[in-house]
This record gives structure tokens, sequence and C-alpha cells, in this order.
């Protein structure tokens, strides 16, 4: 008969005063306790009840002067090593909170917080060659990572891959985290979820990040699932809380009217998406190492329901990739017909550039969707982006707002897309653009990559 492992009660701690550290902020800890197990000194600080207390920690968040502290009796510490030496919490029972706390259902991700480190990013490839996304996460990741004093790992599964992990100590991962088997030669929710679940099982990471492609979104969604952790999907920005050390994801809310910042206070791993060129990419360093540790993966053929029969791999003609254009000549509603953006044609072909719009100029039939920058098309990030017409929405702001150079060219002096603008130009675009044309060609400029 089949042993089951050995069930082990995850001991939650309690919370604990560090003598002289209390700044009297205002009871911030006791507020913030579900089951009034703190009460206030005639100091102004707190006397917490170990006996009430359910080690949610949720005190140790609040405190502004980190006078508090999470405390494990040697038994609970010895404890928790077996825990960590077990591999994983899917074996682990967590000690419920009583009903009524406010965190029942919190899970051991909240219970041991401070027992979630380091910063991970997944490495996306498809055939042996990695997804841009993930280089351009690394370095976003390795500011995150420095920022909280942790390392910067990256994690790869696949068939063959071991390169890629290579490849990250490249662009800036201390350690890499790879996972080899014949069953992850093609992308599969089940195996792909499963692998990356006993790793952050294993070795939990505080933060997880993914590119938001097609195949990111649907990991990122089922891991988070499985974890029961937060997910922010789509983020534009990406930033340390130093003293609370969370991570501030935050992306376009409300259609795009405003930006909201999101934290996962009370689950690990802290999980977020970032869309393709929306970081800038670093640069490699060759000779650059780290250290690369091989994860079993234990799934059998047998265990995964989906089969993939055969790949169809979409044609690459004519589909035009706005995202690696050095140059966008871009044009919205106010360029009023197809054949107007013919001029815009003439220009980006002089300067090296490629056609794009706004979501008016796909909607009016103008260009094809592939050219859409914003919110619902393209994050585009291109040393020169032109703007020809274009109101400037927010939701083509934020597919466009970090190209490094940015005109302008608009006929309302009020128009948005000035706020965002390196030059802005107040004319017509067909007196200016034609104009812009005949000037580059009678200078005789030539384009140098
Ligand atoms: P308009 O806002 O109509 O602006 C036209 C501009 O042209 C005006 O500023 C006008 O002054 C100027 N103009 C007119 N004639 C001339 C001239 N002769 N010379 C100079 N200037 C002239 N939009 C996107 O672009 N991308 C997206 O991905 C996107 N996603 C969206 C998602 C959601 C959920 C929603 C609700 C909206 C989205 N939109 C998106 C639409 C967005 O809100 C705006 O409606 C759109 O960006 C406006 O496009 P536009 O600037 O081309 O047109």
């Amino acid at each position: 008969m089949e042993q089951k492992p050995k069930k082990i009660k995850k001991p939650r701690g309690k919370a604990q005063l560090i003598e002289g550290k209390c700044i009297a902020c205002g009871a911030r800890c006791q507020m913030s306790c579900p089951v009034d197990a703190i009460e206030m000194n005639d100091k102004e600080e707190p006397i917490i009840e170990t006996g009430k207390c359910i080690g949610c920690s949720k005190c140790v968040k609040a405190c502004p002067a980190d006078a508090l502290e999470m405390f494990f009796t040697p038994e609970e510490q010895a404890l928790l090593k077996e825990i960590e030496s077990q591999g994983g919490v899917a074996d682990v029972v967590e000690e419920s909170e009583p009903e009524g706390s406010g965190s029942a259902a919190a899970g051991g991700a909240e219970a041991n917080i401070a027992l979630w480190k380091g910063v991970w990013v997944y490495i996306e490839q498809f055939e042996g060659h990695a997804h841009d996304v993930s280089w351009e996460l690394l370095g976003k990741a390795r500011v995150l990572a420095d920022d909280l004093g942790v390392e910067l790992a990256a994690f790869v599964l696949g068939d063959n891959v071991k390169h890629l992990a290579q490849e990250a100590f490249g662009y800036g991962a201390d350690k890499a985290y790879c996972m080899e088997s014949p069953i992850l030669k093609h992308y599969r929710t089940e195996s792909y979820l499963r692998g990356t679940v006993a790793l952050v099982n294993k070795y939990k990471p505080e933060i997880l990040l993914m590119g938001a492609t097609g195949l990111g979104r649907d990991l990122a969604g089922a891991v988070a699932t499985d974890l029961k952790t937060g997910l922010t999907a789509d983020c534009t920005q990406l930033d340390i809380d130093k003293k609370m050390r969370i991570l501030e994801q935050t992306r376009p809310a409300f259609g795009g009217n405003i930006m909201a910042t999101i934290l996962t206070e009370t689950r690990r791993p802290q999980m977020a998406s970032v869309r393709p060129h929306v970081m800038p990419k670093p640069e490699f360093k060759q000779g650059q190492s780290g250290i690369l540790i091989d994860e079993p993966f234990t799934m059998q053929e047998d265990d995964i329901a989906a089969k993939v029969i055969e790949i169809i791999k979409a044609s690459q003609e004519k589909s035009v990739n706005i995202n690696a254009a050095k140059i966008l000549v871009s044009g919205g509603r106010g360029m009023l017909s197809r054949e107007n953006f013919d001029k815009l044609q003439e220009l980006a072909d002089l300067i090296g550039g490629v056609v794009s719009g706004s979501r008016c100029a796909f909607d009016e039939g103008w260009i094809e969707h592939a050219r859409q920058v914003g919110q619902t098309g393209k994050t585009v990030h291109p040393k020169l982006y032109i703007a020809c017409a274009i109101s400037g929405a927010i939701q083509h702001l934020v597919g466009m707002q970090d190209s490094e150079y940015i005109i302008a060219i608009n006929k309302d002096k009020n128009a948005p897309i000035f706020e965002v603008a390196h030059l802005g130009i107040v004319g017509d675009v067909f007196e200016i653009i034609p104009d812009l044309i005949e000037k580059i060609k009678q200078s005789g400029a030539k384009i140098v990559e």
C-alpha cells in the first residue's frame, strides 16, 4: 500500500515587541489585530496577549517602525525547518485561524510571509528560443531584487533548454532553475502548471513575474489560482515599497482612465505579468555566470489529458511587427482617410520607420489591427514616435508614452498628446507632413542604423 507523507501542522508563531523600537505611532498594530490580542500601555506601546494571538502577522506589517516581529519557539523553528526540507507545503496542514478572525481564508502563504524570499522571472520559450519579454522582465526584476536585497532567479521549463538558463545569467540572473523533460517539449497548461507550482512551493519566491503573452497569460492565471495568490495582469510599472517590502504593481484600470497600484499583501508569491516591450531589454553581458539548479519533473505523459498532435505556425508573411520598429509614424482619426495614410508611409519609408495608428484609425479600416497602438493594441517602445493627428486619449498613451522621443502634430494646442510629447507641433498635418517629406528629400539625409 502507498504510504501517505507525514502531515505536519505549520506553526504560525506569535507577534512580539522588539524592545525600544516602538515609536507610539497611534496604535496601528492594535487596529490591525483581527482578534483583539493587543492592548496599549500608558506609553502607547503594545502589550500582546500571546494566548489570543493567532500569528496572522498583520500587526507586524502594520507597524511603521519595524518594532514587531514573529516569534517562534525552538520546537516551532525545528518544525519549520522540517517543512522546508520536505520541499513544499503540499503535505503540510495549515494551522487554521478561528472563524470570524477576518483572515480565516488565508493559507500558508499568509502565515509565513517571511519565509518567502527572492524575485523570480519565468523564461518563456518556444522550440528552445526565449521570448524577449523574459529578458525585459529580468532587467526590471534585477532592480526589484536589489531594492529588496534578495536573489534574482530565472526559471525555465522545456526539453533541452539549459542554454536558456545560462543565457539568463547574461541578462542579470543570480540563479536559474531548470526543469527539463521530453514531456515539457511543447507547452501544455497542465504540465507547465504542475512544474511551476512544484518549483514555487519548494523554493518560495516572494515575487514571480511572467510575460503577458498568450502563453504567459494562460500559465500565470493557472499558477495564481493553484497557489491561491494574487495576480496583477498587464502591469505597466513595477516598484518596491522598501518600507513594507512589498511589490507595487501598477496598471491601467477602469478602461484606462486611472492608473491603479495593486498590492498583494497577504499572499505569496506576489504575481504580476507585463506585456512585451513595456520594459526595456537589459544589455546582455557575455561571460556573466550564476548558479544553475536542475529540478526533476515527475509527471508522466499519461497524467496529462491534452496532447499536442501538430503545431501549425501562423504565417509570418505580410505580418508587421510594430514592437520591433525603432521609428513609428502613427496616424489618428484626423488623417481622415486610408489614402492619407500613404503620406505617412512615404515619411516612414524615408526615415526607416513603420506606420502605426490609433484605435480610431483601425476602426475606420485605415490600418490593420497589428499596427494599432494602445491598451487594446500594442505597447511600443521605439526611439522615435511621431503622432500625427492623434488626440492622446489615455488608452493610446499607455501604449506609447515610454517611447524615447515623441513628436506630436495636432491642430488643437490643448490635445492631451502634447503632455507626453518631447516636441509638439501645433498645426495641420496635411501641411506639415508634406513639408517634412520635402525637406528630408532635399537634405539628402540617409538612414543610419
Ligand atoms: P480623436 O480622439 O478623434 O483625435 C483626433 C485628433 O486629430 C484630434 O486631437 C484633432 O485635433 C486632430 N486633428 C484633426 N484634424 C487634424 C489635422 N488636419 N491636423 C492635425 N491634427 C488634426 N485608442 C487607441 O488609440 N488605442 C487603443 O488601444 C485603445 N483602446 C481602447 C480601449 C478601451 C476600453 C476604450 C474605451 C477605448 C480605447 N481606445 C483606444 C480609444 C480611445 O479612447 C480614443 O477614442 C482613441 O485613441 C482616439 O483616437 P484618435 O486620437 O485617432 O482620434
